[in-house]
């Protein structure tokens, strides 16, 4: 079947919350048509001005054609539920607006189309809505016509472009508009919150301007809308030209923290970078959706490298980007990064770590293999051949290949292939460095792997660089004083060391290669390659480091440890954390910011007495500073278990960031019963559909209330279900919460998830079983 254009007319009823739908769909097909479609009405199907037989299946509309060329007209409706994937309703203040959102496979819930991304066809749309409502779409609108008593809106006709980038809402909106050249920058809010759209339109303008001149292709549509949804499962989605953002992903205002601020700047310029690469060039099926999801997360650190210098943003790249990663692909049950995909649930899981993660390192390990001026020519190029139309990765690592005169190709086929990464291990010894190897697992296992790997030395503050591609690879040196392996983690591999870590230590250490010895040594320590005494060796070298990064990190993994075996790492916290607040006092850059932001609050968790201190500033919570609102409140909960004064407060507040500090709060009473009171809560109308899973998992951190969190999940699982459905959103939450809430029950945890079989989390289930094995093996050595 080929497609050409589709030309919809939609009517929406937003009282009574349905929608009927005229669609005229130009296509050429050799045998009888076939359209997804899920949950539509179809009434009526007409082809050359006769009515066709057709029948529907689960995901499918077979429509009785036989071979044609021509308009197919189908004639349906449909309803529009408190969902959050296909058209639904975003609620807020006793209305709403209703809104799409359609990756990977959703535009059938609004439509009959071939919905598949390399199906791109030319989209007209119009929508029947009442006189005081809005609407907008991909395109600008082009005519407002009346109709009785509505009105018609009509939109350009967009470029060629594939479905799961359509955009309709329909609201009460309010925008403020800036221009940059030719191009509206268009920020749209529910009403009374458009102002403090003012941070992510500045961004927006910048980062266009950026990618204009980095891919020297300009945006192509005339608008590009910055839409804040009152509800959202994802933290944004990049519609062609009507980018959608959870509201706490777009929306700054006083009370919002540094971190939030560099969280909203990335989010906007990744949704950005899509705009060129996704949506002008788009992969050509989702087994190659990281090519989309790793470009713009690669992207959207330049930019902000580029844009915000002071925030030295590769360091948070290595600390969520490569570590999420390689946190997520040292299990068994993980997929390589082109993964074969087929049902809309198995596409849903991939939206992951890998996909994101790994793919953006790799793309910055193949860039600083080949240089930046290289990397810069083959992605001009490779977007240049492939405007409005499909390509896969092979096509851009020839394309790379060429501009470098690099063996890209083998390099970039073995590292997207195969799952997995490796651990090189150093030895030192008669003139000889020793290079070897191997997959890292976690669980400790030891498996054969071979990757051709870039790797990157300094022998004696000396650099030379090798492509590696066996298991073992043996150097002449003379004598080594100092040894540096995987120059600024540029590669994507741990580094173990046998009888040389001090010749690491005379070297000249960025904070990147810092962190890279602390993480390595944290995957050890769970991996059962170091004791935990030589684990708490390492970090007391970082006694009198001030860099944000590795102590950052350090910070991270005692947090992870205080739910593994709290009573074998509270004392060092403890320690830990005040003597970086001490330091932090001093400074007064926007990374000390963050970075006091996860001291003070973790702090309150291992120190009663700096705890019940900060709890007396909740009664000014309004002008407590941003960053040191989550602790106020934390410390609040934690020395007062003051459910009900936290539940007015609230209540009272308005910005989704503020709610998030409070209901965070609000899970980590001592008291467990609390804890589950607060579960019960985030079910309820009060709460956003999007954040329940994000404070159950926040909630799994509080090993006072991890028997009544393991209760209340097995009692609330059907309506988790409910809520996520048909988003994939499971998948990665039960890979966050069982390793923790299953420490101590393993067997009960592995029976009820194979009594409960839970469609489209499949994956992140039985991750999360395989990393459960490791933190409870890790919990019960400590506890000894
Ligand atoms: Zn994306």
């Amino acid at each position: 079947m080929q497609v050409t254009s589709y030309d919809l007319i939609m009517d929406v009823d937003f009282k009574k919350l349905t929608f009927s739908g005229t669609v005229c769909i130009q296509l050429q097909s050799d045998q009888d048509a076939i359209l997804n479609c899920v949950g539509l009405d179809i009434q009526r199907v007409i082809l050359n001005e006769k009515s066709i037989q057709f029948k529907q299946s689960k995901e499918e509309l077979i429509l009785q054609t036989g071979p044609f060329e021509g308009i197919l007209e189908v004639n349906y409706a449909g309803k529009i539920p408190d969902s959050l994937a296909g058209i639904y309703r975003a609620p807020y203040d006793h209305t709403q607006i209703v809104t799409t959102h359609f990756e990977a496979a959703q535009a059938r819930r609004m439509l009959p189309c071939i919905d598949h991304p390399a199906a791109k066809a030319e989209f007209k749309i119009a929508v029947k809505i009442d006189q005081e409502l809005t609407a907008i779409s991909n395109m600008p609108i082009e005519s407002v016509l009346p109709d009785g008593e509505r009105k018609l809106v009509t939109f350009q006709k967009t470029p060629r472009m594939s479905t799961y980038l359509l955009y309709l809402g329909v609201g009460k909106f309010e925008e403020r508009t800036e221009k940059l050249g030719k191009t509206d920058v268009i920020v749209a809010t529910i009403p009374g919150k458009v102002k403090l759209g003012k941070f992510s339109q500045e961004e927006a303008k910048k980062a266009i301007d950026f990618f204009e001149s980095y891919y020297a292709i300009p945006y192509r549509l005339p608008k590009i809308h910055l839409i804040a949804v009152p509800e959202f499962a994802m933290g944004a989605m990049e519609n062609w030209g009507a980018i959608t953002f959870r509201e706490s992903a777009l929306l700054v205002d006083a009370a919002t923290s540094t971190r939030t601020r560099k969280r909203v700047a990335e989010i906007v310029d990744h949704e950005l970078a899509h705009q060129w690469f996704g949506n002008l060039v788009t992969m050509k099926w989702w087994d190659d959706i990281w090519l989309n999801e790793s470009f713009a997360t690669f992207m959207a650190f330049k930019v902000l490298n580029s844009l915000h210098s002071d925030w030295k943003i590769w360091e948070d790249f290595m600390r969520t980007e490569t570590a999420g990663a390689m946190g997520r692909d040292c299990l068994m049950r993980t997929h390589p990064i082109q993964a074969p995909v087929k049902s809309p649930e198995e596409i849903e899981q991939i939206f992951d770590e890998i996909s994101y993660g790994k793919g953006a390192s790799i793309l910055r390990m193949i860039e600083a293999y080949i240089g930046e001026g290289a990397f810069q020519k083959g992605i001009r190029q490779y977007l240049s051949n492939h405007a409005y139309s499909n390509a896969s990765g092979n096509e851009l690592w020839n394309t790379l290949e060429k501009c470098s005169n690099k063996p890209v190709q083998k390099i970039m086929s073995a590292w997207i292939q195969q799952p997995g990464y490796p651990m090189l291990t150093i030895k030192v010894s008669d003139g000889k460095l020793t290079l070897h190897q191997e997959r890292f697992l976690l669980s400790g296992a030891s498996e054969e792997g071979v990757w051709p790997i870039p790797i990157t030395l300094e022998i004696n503050g000396r650099p030379q660089s090798i492509l590696m591609d066996s298991s073992e690879q043996i150097l002449d040196t003379t004598v080594i004083k100092s040894l540096k392996v995987n120059v600024d983690r540029t590669g994507f591999y741990m580094i173990r060391c046998i009888g040389s870590e001090d010749l690491l230590w005379n070297s000249k250490l960025s904070a990147i290669d810092q962190w890279g010895t602390v993480s390595d040594a944290f995957a050890f320590l769970l991996s059962g390659k170091i004791a935990f005494p030589d684990y708490m060796k390492l970090l007391k070298r970082f006694a009198t480091c001030v860099e944000y990064l590795p102590l950052h990190e350090i910070s991270d993994q005692l947090s992870s440890l205080y739910t593994i075996a709290r009573p074998r790492i509270s004392d060092f916290s403890r320690t830990f954390h005040r003597s970086q607040l001490d330091m932090l006092r001093e400074k007064t850059d926007e990374n000390a910011l963050v970075l006091r932001e996860a001291v003070a609050s973790r702090l309150t968790l291992v120190d009663d007495t700096y705890s019940h201190e900060l709890a007396t500033k909740f009664r000014d919570y309004d002008v407590v500073p941003p960053d040191m609102k989550q602790a106020v409140a934390l410390a609040y909960a934690r020395s007062t278990e003051e459910y009900d004064s936290l539940l007015a407060a609230y209540r009272k507040i308005n910005s989704d960031e503020d709610k998030i500090r409070l209901l965070t709060a609000m899970t980590s009473f001592r008291t467990a019963s609390l804890v589950s009171q607060t579960l019960d809560f985030t079910l309820t109308t009060e709460v956003k559909r999007q954040d329940t899973r994000l404070i159950l998992v926040t909630a799994t951190a509080n090993p006072d209330a991890r028997n009544t969190i393991w209760k209340w999940l097995q009692e609330n699982i059907g309506k988790l279900q409910e809520l996520y459905e048909g988003t994939g959103i499971l998948s990665g939450t039960f890979l966050s919460i069982i390793p923790i809430l299953g420490i101590g029950r393993v067997e009960d945890m592995k029976t009820f998830f194979t009594r409960h079989k839970i469609s489209g989390a499949e994956v992140g289930i039985s991750a999360g079983l395989e990393k459960l094995l490791v933190y409870d093996r890790l919990a019960k050595a400590l506890a000894q």
